[in-house]
This record gives structure tokens, C-alpha cells and sequence, in this order.
């Protein structure tokens, strides 16, 4: 046995692990103590990793599909020549937009998305669709119009608050915030502080708040408009703090004196008294704060209800400050900046989407596939990704793939959407590379965590920093070598800073711009091969480490690292590469969140016109008149349940087949009882399920949980895919992002004879 340290890939949280390896198995797995966020902690699903690093689905070397669907074995060699020529002819007969990606990182593997990137510019496309573009980016939108920039990413500090509210949230079971079993216990054990939890079912989370507000599905942005019309009409709102900070609020005052307060509070459900308590609570409290997630991000009214969140804890000035909510720096720069009213900024070509954070939503793609014309999309490479199971309308996506001239599926599994691929390449699992995440999310502290490898790559698996630098060669793109700059990295002092090599660097791409969207892959093939133990995928980081220690020298000096204006980024790099288990990179002040707003005058804009347009008309929607008896709010989040990356069912210890959840006075009427097997049926497609009763949901709502669904090792599908129930058309009308958590369904008993094929 060999003990080593990682981190879990399952959720945003990536906590430390300890882990015993046997072989090339994960014997043993502990939440590892020295890491400097998790601290030790971990949930149950860490534990049941080994059937993520070995299972029946792991691929381990190229394949290529055959005319009659076969998969042959090919060469890198072949396979990486035949991708990079077909790439190539269809970027010169149909210019560099009929190529697309997809995916690029899961919740723990961010390094290959960096290099996947390049191919992108390669190929001249912009067009770059992944999982934020299903869920963020009506956050990230609403972002840009009041901070000035959609990569200003707001986060909270919940362990400070005395007035947390949970907003369409479970972090009991969704995690998302630091070490969430253990805060939310140190809030309910404190009586100074007061846990909410707004949400129509009774979740973990709930059962241990304060006061919950159990609201109808898809009332969020009714309830959010009345909290807001209370706090506003008692002058509870901080005045001082709005002027001091705030442009617009004039605009938002006057719309909040028309909300008509008891209607909206009636049509949620949720007693008056109850709306006014909490109301009046978070407005009054020493430090308020909100914490929300996909039940407000995949519910009506998406980006309005991410305006009207964020004006909740703006106008009580709960900003800023600790135990608000609050920016943060990044290390990593996942998001981007791309402001659709800059003409330069391009949009698909069926939908005329505009990208947010330089993410196209993946409810588009589809189309842009199938009904864009001449302008179509061609070839798509997914990354670590499976849209099949994982966008909305797997129909739809089955067709739309199937369409394709050239699918290039990089994954460590045989998934669904590699099934329909031209080429399956096999990427070497997350515990045989490098690797890192881009979510480093915290404020004031934030911390970066480099996984060192703990086995070598499975077979003829690579990790992407190769494959994408090697298809970058294959497309001429790059030249094998490059021995000027490989020469002066050789020759720095092995413990140097690379000060030289940064310098020759620049001076070589000064010389050949055209590479500069590739240095991804000139810092691996050069400086790489210099780096201790291997560490030539981690080579990225040494610019982003300077340009990060350039902006926030203060932050990375009270974090503990030394260095001058040309040192300090280096040594950070340095100490990055050294530490297993992660290092604190900056430690803000408070007051330097205003640094991090990006508006001209510094000042957050509180006047967005096309969302006070949409709460204007928030008053006209009537009830949504259904002709269906149910609610489906799909994607819950359960004991067993994580990202995709799971394929293997015997992970799971409970809730084998992904239930039905249905209130037990439902059950009745429909004549089901616990373990039956029904048909959920939405107007765009059917699901066979089993039942469970539960009365943590309320009458006329059920749930299911995502992540099922997958063919493992050939076999039926393993519980319900659920995005055959959801069309890429039921979405939000700015960010696109599908409505998840409010599907018209019916649930139907099943008999053997009905079993849905
Ligand atoms: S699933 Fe999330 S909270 Fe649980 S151990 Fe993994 S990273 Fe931590």
C-alpha cells in the first residue's frame, strides 16, 4: 500500500483526499487533513471513487468506427493524422465556425480544457459549448450589466453570516459551500444566527434550518420581488451603502413601489408571516448572506431570478463585507468577458445566440447542427463531456451527433455520445495526470490545489495536454520542436525561477504572433520537460501565476509568499508545484472587493433595462395553465448521486434506479405504491421509472435525480434519462438555459406490457 494524497472529482468542492493505493487501485480514501479548504473533510461519495479509476467502461486505446458501427483499434498515430486532415479540409471549405467543442472539463479536470481551447483557435471558431452554458450563464449575464465584466464572479461567506438564506439550494446533499455538513451544523447549533431555506420540498437542508419557506416551483422570482418590495417600502434597505456604491437604484425603487406584494406572496404559497419575518430578518441582520444554486438557475424566469438574488443582499448592503456575499479573485480564468452589445462579439448562426462568458448554450446546438444550412456545424471534438445524457433532448442530440462529418470523443469511458463518435480517443483518468480546478471560488482566502499523479496512465491512455498538443502537430500548427526555447530551459538553474525562459518566451512569440494562442502547449513541450516530477502539463501556470502575484501582490503576500515585483508570481508558481495537498494563493481585505468590480466608475449598476423589462411583465404571467397533472423538477441531488463521471452503478449504495419521487396522497390516486414501476411522460418524451414515496415532496410534484441513465458496459440504460423528458426549447429567453426544475409531466402506472421502449 502507498499512501498519497488528491482530491474528490465529484462536486465543485474538490476536498483534499488521503488515499491508500494498492497497484493501480484506490485502496483506501480519507478526507486529507492538510488541505487548506476541506481541512479533512469529505462526504460519502468520496469513498466509492476505485469504481470511477476501474470499471468495465474505461477506455484504453484509440478507437475508430467502422462503417457497420464497430469500433476498431487504431495508432495514435493514425487516428491523430486522420482527425487533424479532415479538421483541416473542413476549416478551409467551410471556414473555422463549422467547428465546435463541447465540454472541456468536468468537475475536477480543468487542465485539459486549457489546451482544448487551442484547437478552437486553430481552427478559428468561437464556438465553445459546455455545462455553465446549461446552468450559469444567465448568473454570469446579470453579473456583467452590475459589476461591468460577467467573469466578476460573486461568491459567499456563509461561515460568517448570522443570516444565511438557501436559495434553491441543498448544500446538505449539493455540498457547494466550505465543508456544508459541518457549517450547516455550527448554524443550526448557534442560536445567535438564523438559517432559511427557500425551496418547494423538504430537503436535508431544510429539516435543519430555522424557518423554511416552502414556495411553489417556479415561484422564486414572485417571492424574491415581494422580500424585496418589503425591505424597500419599510426603509429597511441601506441607504448608505447605496449610495456610497450603487448607480440606478431609482429605476429599481420605483419598480419595487408597483409590486403588488400579496399577490405575488399568494401565488408562491408560502404564509405571509413567514415572508415578512424573513424579510425583515436578512435586512436587519449584522451580516446577511445568500447562497444560490440550480433550483433558481434551472426554474422560470432563470436570469431575472439571478438579478432579483443579487439585488436582495445589494440593497441591504450585505456586500462586501464578511458574512456577505462578495467577489473573488481567479487564478485560473475560466470565464470570460463577452458582452453581446460589442459587435465584435459573434453569435451562432441558426439561433443568433450570443456567448456569455464566452460559453454558447448547449440548448442551441442541436440546431446549429441540424437546421444552420450552409453555415452548419461540421465537426466537434467533446471533452469530457456527454451530452447525450447530460443537455437537454437526448433525441435530439442522438440526431444532431449522428449528423456530424467528424465527432472526436476524448474521454477516459465509452459513453453514450462516444458510441456515436468517428474516433474515441482515450484520455488517461484523473488520478493518472495532472490536473486541477478552475473553481477556486473563496473569498477573502482561496486556495489552489495541482494533483500530483498517483498512477501512471492506464494502458495506451494520454492525458489531453498531449493529445492536444499533438493534434495541434499533426495540423501544422506547431512545429515538433523548438529547440531555442527548449535550450534555455534546459539551461536555467533546476531550482530558477524561469525568469529567462519567460523572457525568451515572450520574445518568441513576439517574433511569430500567430503561436500566441497556443502557449499552452509551447510552455509543455518546453519548459515542461524542466519541471520536477514530471510536471509538464502544469507549465501553464507559470504566466498565470505572474500575472495573478502583477495584479494582487498584496493578496499573495498575506497569504505567506515572498518575492519582489518579478519574483513573487514565480515563487508562488514554485510553491504550487511543490504542494500536494494545495496552497492558499491570496488573502484579500474586504474593502479590496471594489478593486474587483469592473464598472468605469467602480460603482455597481443597478439599472439593468431588459430586466426591469421582464419583472415588468413578471405581473402578467398568469398561473402557468397546464393540461398536466405534475411538476417534474428534474436534477435533484442525492446521497448517491454525482456528475457523470460514475458509469459504474455498483457505486451506488441506495437508490439504485434514480426514483420517482411522488407525495404518498398522489400515490394513492394513481393507485402506486412504494418500488411500482410508472411512465413520466412530459410533452416531449417519456421516461420509465420506479416509485418512491415521499412526502418530502409536495402534492402535484415529483423528482428525479440526475446522473442515471448510462449504458454501463453495454447494458440497458441504468435508471431514468431524463433529458428524453426535456426539450432545448423550454428555456429562458436571455441565457437559454433550460428549464429543468418545471416540467409538465404525467405519471402513468405501468404495466409489464407498457414497459416504455
Ligand atoms: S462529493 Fe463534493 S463534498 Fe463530497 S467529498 Fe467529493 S468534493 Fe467533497
Amino acid at each position: 500500500m502507498t499512501a498519497d494524497v488528491t482530491a474528490c472529482i465529484l462536486c465543485s468542492r474538490n476536498c483534499g483526499l488521503s488515499v491508500e493505493t494498492d497497484g493501480r487501485r484506490l485502496a483506501r480514501i480519507k478526507g486529507d487533513p492538510n488541505h487548506p479548504l476541506s481541512k479533512g473533510y469529505v462526504c460519502q461519495k468520496a469513498a466509492r471513487l476505485e469504481h470511477y479509476q476501474n470499471n468495465a467502461d474505461r477506455l484504453s486505446q484509440p478507437l475508430q468506427r467502422q462503417a457497420d458501427g464497430r469500433f476498431v483499434p487504431v495508432s495514435w498515430d493514425e487516428a491523430l493524422t486522420d482527425i487533424a486532415q479532415r479538421l483541416q479540409a473542413i476549416r478551409s471549405r467551410h471556414g473555422g465556425q463549422a467547428f465546435a467543442t463541447a465540454g472541456g472539463g468536468g468537475q475536477g479536470n480543468h487542465m485539459g480544457g486549457a489546451y482544448l481551447a487551442q484547437i478552437r483557435a486553430a481552427m478559428g471558431s468561437h464556438q465553445n459549448y459546455n455545462s455553465l452554458g446549461q446552468e450559469k450563464t444567465g448568473d454570469f449575464w446579470v453579473n456583467g450589466r452590475l459589476f461591468g465584466r460577467q467573469d466578476c464572479h460573486t461568491t459567499e461567506d456563509v461561515e460568517e453570516s448570522d443570516y444565511v438564506i438557501f436559495l434553491g439550494c441543498n448544500p446538505y446533499q449539493s455540498h457547494g459551500i466550505p465543508n456544508a455538513r459541518d457549517t450547516l451544523k455550527a448554524i443550526k447549533k448557534d442560536p445567535a444566527r438564523t438559517m432559511v431555506v427557500i425551496d418547494p420540498r423538504v430537503t436535508e437542508t431544510a429539516k435543519q434550518a430555522d424557518i423554511h419557506l416552502q414556495l411553489k416551483p417556479s415561484t422564486d422570482a414572485y417571492l424574491l420581488s415581494a422580500m424585496l418590495a418589503i425591505i424597500v417600502r419599510e426603509g429597511l434597505h441601506d441607504q448608505a451603502f447605496i449610495e456610497q456604491h450603487c448607480t440606478g437604484f431609482e429605476a429599481v425603487e420605483a419598480m419595487l413601489l408597483s409590486v403588488p406584494i400579496d399577490n405575488y406572496i399568494a401565488r408562491t404559497g408560502v404564509p405571509e408571516a413567514d415572508v415578512y419575518r424573513v424579510a425583515r430578518g436578512y435586512a436587519r441582520a449584522r451580516a446577511g448572506c445568500m447562497r444560490v444554486d440550480l433550483g433558481i438557475q434551472h426554474s422560470l424566469h432563470t436570469t431575472l431570478n439571478g438579478y432579483l438574488e443579487k439585488l436582495f443582499y445589494l440593497l441591504c448592503g450585505h456586500f462586501g463585507k464578511p458574512g456577505g456575499n462578495n467577489l473573488h479573485s481567479s487564478l485560473i480564468p475560466i470565464l470570460s468577458h463577452t458582452d453581446e452589445r460589442n459587435p465584435r462579439i459573434k453569435s451562432s448562426a441558426y439561433h443568433q445566440m450570443f456567448p456569455v462568458s464566452g460559453i454558447l448554450p448547449p440548448n442551441i446546438l442541436p440546431d446549429e447542427i441540424l437546421q444552420a444550412g450552409e453555415d452548419r456545424i461540421r465537426a466537434m471534438i467533446v471533452d469530457s463531456c456527454n451530452p447525450l445524457l447530460t443537455w437537454a433532448d437526448t433525441a435530439r442530440y442522438e440526431a444532431a451527433f449522428g449528423a456530424l462529418e467528424l465527432l472526436v470523443v476524448v474521454d477516459v469511458a465509452m459513453t453514450e455520445t462516444a458510441r456515436l463518435a468517428h474516433y474515441v480517443l482515450p484520455a488517461a483518468s484523473q488520478f493518472e495526470k495532472w490536473e486541477f480546478t478552475g473553481f477556486n471560488l473563496e473569498f477573502p482566502a482561496n486556495a489552489f490545489h495541482l494533483r500530483h499523479p498517483l498512477f501512471k496512465p492506464f494502458a495506451s491512455t494520454l492525458p489531453e495536454p498531449e493529445i492536444y498538443t499533438r493534434l495541434l502537430e499533426y495540423m501544422g500548427e506547431l512545429p515538433t520542436s523548438l529547440p531555442w526555447l527548449s535550450r534555455v530551459a534546459r539551461h536555467e538553474p533546476r531550482a530558477g525561477l524561469h525568469l529567462g525562459y519567460m523572457a525568451a518566451l515572450a520574445a518568441t512569440l513576439a517574433r511569430q504572433r500567430h503561436w500566441v494562442p497556443y502557449a499552452a502547449s509551447l510552455l509543455y513541450r518546453t519548459l515542461g520537460p524542466q519541471l520536477p516530477q514530471g510536471a509538464a502539463a502544469a507549465a501553464l501556470l507559470l504566466p498565470l501565476c505572474l500575472a495573478y502575484a502583477n495584479q494582487f501582490p498584496q493578496a499573495v503576500r498575506r497569504a505567506g509568499h515572498r518575492g519582489n515585483r518579478l519574483t513573487l508570481g514565480a515563487r508562488l508558481f514554485k510553491t504550487i508545484l511543490a504542494q500536494r495537498s494545495g496552497v492558499v494563493f491570496s488573502v484579500h481585505r474586504f474593502d479590496e472587493v471594489w478593486s474587483l468590480v469592473k464598472t468605469k466608475d467602480r460603482k455597481i449598476h443597478l439599472q439593468i433595462p431588459e430586466m426591469l423589462a421582464e419583472w415588468e411583465r413578471l405581473g402578467q404571467y398568469a398561473d402557468p395553465a397546464l393540461d398536466y397533472p405534475f411538476i417534474l423538477m428534474a436534477g435533484e441531488r442525492r446521497s448517491y448521486n454525482a456528475n457523470q463521471i460514475f458509469r459504474d452503478p455498483g457505486w451506488r449504495k441506495v437508490d439504485h434506479d434514480g426514483a420517482l419521487r411522488l407525495h404518498p396522497a398522489d400515490a394513492r390516486t394513481l393507485g402506486l405504491k412504494a418500488g411500482d414501476r410508472a411512465r413520466c411522460e412530459s410533452a416531449h418524451g417519456q421516461v420509465e421509472v420506479v416509485v418512491s414515496l415521499d412526502d418530502s415532496v409536495q402534492p402535484g410534484v415529483v423528482t428525479l435525480p440526475h446522473g442515471y441513465g448510462a449504458r454501463f458496459n453495454n447494458g440497458d440504460p441504468q435508471g431514468p434519462q431524463l433529458n428524453r423528458l426535456v426539450s432545448g426549447t423550454h428555456c429562458d429567453p436571455f441565457s437559454r438555459t433550460p428549464y429543468h426544475k418545471f416540467i409538465p409531466v404525467h405519471v402513468y402506472p405501468l404495466d409489464a406490457a407498457d414497459a416504455v421502449g
